[in-house]
């Protein structure tokens, strides 16, 4: 028996019971893995490991750590701050209901939440599904032939679409216009987007003003349709004069709308973009919502963002996988069209599925409806005798000229918890949406109505009322006519079709994802729980900042818990990527330069090994990019960035690091490598995406950085989703805050460098999250996790030294956070590839680490705190495993074009079917290791075929007849 005897409160009461259920190594276990890697103490390996002249100078001050329930209840709290009011604001963010079946099974469900990109086909199968359901549910509604698998917002959208225009036209004009009446935070997104590109953007905000700038010199022209303020109108002339100037045609286009509307696509426009927000992904603040973006064909391959398309697999059936450009983003480098990485697939995969649930009848009911009740509303303001409105036609906002009762009105509306938006000072617009009701009419009323004045009745117009659109502009094109839109809409049935798509994919809660560089741990069910509490799910952006304290104080309480953590001053947290935040950092290092009346540094040197975004951020800033050499053993080449920083000197801006760098090691020298650039008058930018291997030990705004970005949605938990969304905040030390981006649509000054997000929180709803892990992990806790996180690391290079040697190490042979195993020489002995074993870790039940990033022919594994010592010694052994077939290869035993690596995942169907002609036994091939009998993952499909996919590029539903 054991005694119990009295233990003290504060153990009882546990405060830091969360630590151990983040970090999956237990005391037992680090004493296994310090013994496998030579060392005596954790200690002893990170001051081993992290150079001494860059350990932080303190710990980090944050609150202490409490339970999951305490961060909970203080969350909560934080929430309840913000206030939830009735939304007619409109403006690109719209209430709408998300399906139950949706919410619990794809936003609340790590199925799906916790998958990374699919860049690995075979095992993402069901996402890229979804994802083409969502590239053909915005053709179909837009009428165009092409379209990506999501943008980060509907401003950056337009801001690309712009891009994309000017380097695909053949005008030779730098004039972008800008319909007047599109979203205010699209506006000015685009402005910050064009002035470091030399690209003029003139606003028309008249008719006249239009007819101007639409007979002058112009690349592209924007316009927003419906209108802003909601009118609509037949654009089809302005596509043609456009088009006779050899000039695009650029449509921010409401998805809701065009199920009622001619699309732009049938007036030939060249580019659609816009938001899917209002397809079941709540307002939450402005983000995370997928944008879109599609184009005319001739457009494809310089189109931005990740495009999936059909290709055929190893045994000839059809099998999705990203297409072309996808790749090429990253070997484009400098010459790259676009920096986005991570994406918004879990809201497109959502927006998607709201389409496939209510198919094109229930989409087209739902904007009738709206369609209906805005009339309606109208019809009583106009008896109540408000008369003066921009154009008498709308989809579902209607703008009233009020004159000076404008502020009053819009007072009115908040004593009656309504948020009505003021425009142009003498305005008011009214957006309705899914969610409107009768009583919402009768409310709307009850604010426009005079004293004493006899309101109407919704049920006066029973019958039935014309909508607003005009006869010529409603759409008489079928849409959404394949059969995956006109299937699922039983509860059942939709719910059959979701589980059996998150079946086919591997995600974080079926096995490890040792992806290096993305950091793939844990996303704690307590962490994602508040996102979809109404309090900061249902309130809109740019409702009035009394409204959203709760966000407020979250924002400041996250970036000053951010600042312990990176040591920098000041923090933005509206970048919603790590590209833009890389973006909207070189923008603030730029605009300081300017600043100091040094507009000619405009030289970004970039080691050899870095992220692709990072080169291709500099170029989006109008940067020059020069590439520093990196010396044998993965580290900056000192004395070529000296020869680099020495010839560059007076046009130095800035070098891009990234720390530990990409190669898995903590260079010794990081502090000259900032003293060297410093010196000659640059700034540093070190990329936060390795932070998982800093928090608590090292911090980059101490050891010599000026510039950082964070990925969240890597070292602070927010999930994958399968591509996105992610938070990429931007961080700086003193002199650069002043830098830091604005937002004018959002209160905020419009200091800085302007809005680099439609949203001035950028992906709000996902805060959080990163907030609930830095509240239950505490100080301590997050050291831990850093440490742990280096451990394991150390742990599998250590164990797996015999099989697969680690590329890159310390001098001690000790690595970071990941490391990278060299591959390249079994290609001489077998001819088995890195790929080759990327797949063959699928029939483990493995996703493959990073697959030649930054070093072709090498998998980079970052195991993360996370794992348990069981799950990595699991991946170790089907690692062993697979170097012993590679063996038998090597010894002769299986021809190298015949053997289980060769043939790749295996599908049950390929192993069951029909008579067995390889060289190996089918039981070899299925690799089921006895342990994890009951566990086996099947691959849906057989290695896909890149190569045949971006000869005959197809990016839509593919029509059921393929299957047969
Ligand atoms: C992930 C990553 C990025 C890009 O971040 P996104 O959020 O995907 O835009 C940049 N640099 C490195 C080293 C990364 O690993």
């Amino acid at each position: 028996m054991l005694k119990q005897s009295a233990r003290p409160l504060g153990e009882l009461e546990n405060p830091n019971e969360f630590i151990p259920r983040h970090i999956g190594i237990g005391e037992d276990d680090e004493r296994l893995m310090l013994s496998a890697i030579g060392e005596a103490s954790r200690r002893a390996l990170i001051e081993s490991i992290v150079p001494r002249s860059i350990a932080r100078s303190a710990d980090m001050k944050l609150p202490p750590a409490v339970t999951e329930a305490a961060a909970l209840k203080e969350l909560r709290a934080i929430a309840q701050r913000n206030q939830v009011f009735k939304s007619f604001i409109g403006q690109g963010y719209y209430g709408t209901h998300t399906p139950g079946v949706i919410l619990r099974n794809i936003l609340e469900n790590p199925a799906w939440y916790t998958a990374y990109t699919p860049y690995q086909a075979e095992i993402s199968q069901g996402r890229m599904e979804a994802l083409v359901n969502f590239q053909t549910m915005v053709c179909d509604l837009t009428g165009m032939p092409i379209a990506n698998a999501s943008m980060l917002d509907e401003a950056t959208a337009a801001a690309e679409a712009m891009t994309l225009a000017k380097r695909s036209v053949k005008s030779k004009s730098n004039t972008f216009v800008v319909f007047g009446d599109c979203h205010p935070q699209t506006i000015e997104v685009v402005q910050t987007r064009a002035a470091p590109l030399g690209i003029e953007v003139v606003v028309a905000n008249s008719a006249e003003e239009w007819e101007k700038a639409m007979a002058g010199d112009l690349f592209a022209a924007l316009i927003q349709y419906p209108a802003s303020s909601g009118w609509v109108m037949d654009w089809s002339g302005e596509v043609k004069k456009l088009h006779a100037k050899q000039a695009a045609a650029i449509f921010a286009a409401d998805l809701l709308a065009m199920t009622l509307l001619t699309p732009p696509g049938e007036w030939d426009a060249d580019i659609v973009c816009g938001s899917t927000q209002r397809f079941g992904m709540p307002m939450g603040a402005g983000g995370p919502h997928a944008a879109f973006l599609a184009c005319r064909d001739e457009f494809k391959r310089s189109m931005p963002g990740r495009l999936v398309g059909v290709s055929v697999d190893s045994h000839g059936n059809p099998a999705y996988r990203l297409a072309l450009q996808t790749r090429e983003q990253h070997i484009r480098r400098e010459k790259a069209t676009s920096n986005i990485c991570t994406a918004q697939v879990l809201p497109a995969v959502v927006a998607s599925m709201y389409a496939v649930y209510h198919g094109p009848q229930g989409l087209t009911r739902i904007a009738q409806r709206v369609a209906a009740y805005t009339a309606i509303l109208w019809n009583g303001l106009q008896k109540m005798g408000y008369t003066a409105t921009h154009h008498g036609t709308a989809f579902d906002t209607i703008s009233l000229k009020v004159g000076e009762a404008a502020q009053a009105l819009v007072a009115k509306g908040h004593a009656l918890r309504a948020n009505l938006r003021l425009a142009w000072d003498e305005y008011i617009c009214i957006s309705l949406d899914e969610t409107t009701t009768r009583d919402d009419i009768e409310l709307l009323w009850k604010v426009f109505a005079k004293t004493g004045q006899a309101l109407p009745k919704v049920a006066d117009f029973e019958k039935g009322i014309e909508p607003m659109i005009p006869q010529e502009l409603r759409r008489t094109s079928a849409f959404l006519t394949h059969p995956v839109f006109n299937t699922h809409h039983s509860e059942t049935g939709m719910l059959r079709y979701l589980r059996g798509l998150a079946d086919k994919d591997l995600a974080l809660d079926r096995s490890m994802i040792p992806l290096g560089s993305c950091t793939m741990k844990l996303n704690a069910t307590s962490e994602m729980i508040p996102i979809t509490w109404p309090e900061f799910a249902h309130v809109h952006p740019f409702a009035p900042r009394e409204q959203l304290q709760g966000y407020a104080e979250l924002d400041e309480q996250l970036r000053a818990w951010l600042c312990q953590a990176t040591g920098y001053a000041g923090i933005s947290l509206q970048p919603n990527a790590g590209s833009q935040g890389e973006y909207a950092g070189l923008l603030a290092i730029k605009a300081w330069h300017e600043s100091k009346g040094q507009v000619h540094r405009n030289v970004c040197l970039i080691p050899s090994s870095a992220h692709g975004t990072n080169p291709a951020s500099a170029q989006m800033v109008g940067m020059q990019v020069v590439v520093t050499a990196c010396d044998d053993n993965g580290n900056v080449d000192m004395a070529d960035l000296k020869a680099k920083c020495e010839q560059h000197s007076d046009k130095l801006a800035c070098i891009m690091i990234t720390y530990p760098s990409t190669h898995g090691v903590f260079e010794t020298q990081v502090k000259e490598l900032c003293a060297l650039v410093h010196s000659h008058g640059g700034r540093v930018y070190v990329d936060g995406a390795n932070m998982n291997a800093l928090v608590g030990v090292a911090a980059p705004g101490e050891f010599g950085g000026d510039v950082s970005h964070l990925n969240l949605h890597k070292t602070f938990c927010i999930p994958h989703g399968g591509g996105g969304p992610g938070v990429g905040p931007v961080c700086v030390v003193e002199d650069l805050v002043p830098f830091l981006p604005g937002h004018k649509s959002g209160g905020l000054p419009a200091h800085g460098v302007g809005a680099v997000s439609a949203a001035p929180l950028g992906n709000a709803a996902v805060l959080p999250i990163s907030w609930m892990y830095v509240r239950m992990m505490g100080a301590e806790g997050l050291k831990q996790a850093t440490e742990t996180a280096i451990l394991s690391a150390n742990y599998i290079s250590a164990k797996l030294r015999d099989h697969y040697p680690t590329l890159y190490a310390s001098k001690n042979g000790h690595v970071a956070h990941e490391c990278i195993l060299d591959l390249r020489p079994l290609k001489e002995t077998s001819g088995v590839t890195a790929e080759d074993v990327a797949k063959r870790l699928i029939d483990y039940g493995f996703h493959a680490p990073t697959l030649s990033f930054p070093v072709p022919g090498t998998l980079m594994v970052e195991p993360t705190e996370s794992e348990t010592l069981e799950e990595i010694d699991r991946f170790i052994a089907a690692m062993v495993a697979i170097r012993e077939e590679i063996r038998r290869v090597e010894r002769g035993e299986w021809p190298q074009d015949d053997n289980p690596l060769k043939h790749a995942p295996h599908t049950a169907g390929a192993l069951l079917h029909g008579e067995w002609k390889h060289a190996y036994p089918r039981e070899v091939g299925a690799a089921v290791l006895d342990e994890r009998r009951h566990a086996k993952y099947w691959p849906p499909v057989g290695r896909v075929d890149n190569v045949y996919g971006d000869r005959n590029l197809f990016c839509n539903c593919v029509p059921m007849s393929a299957y047969e």
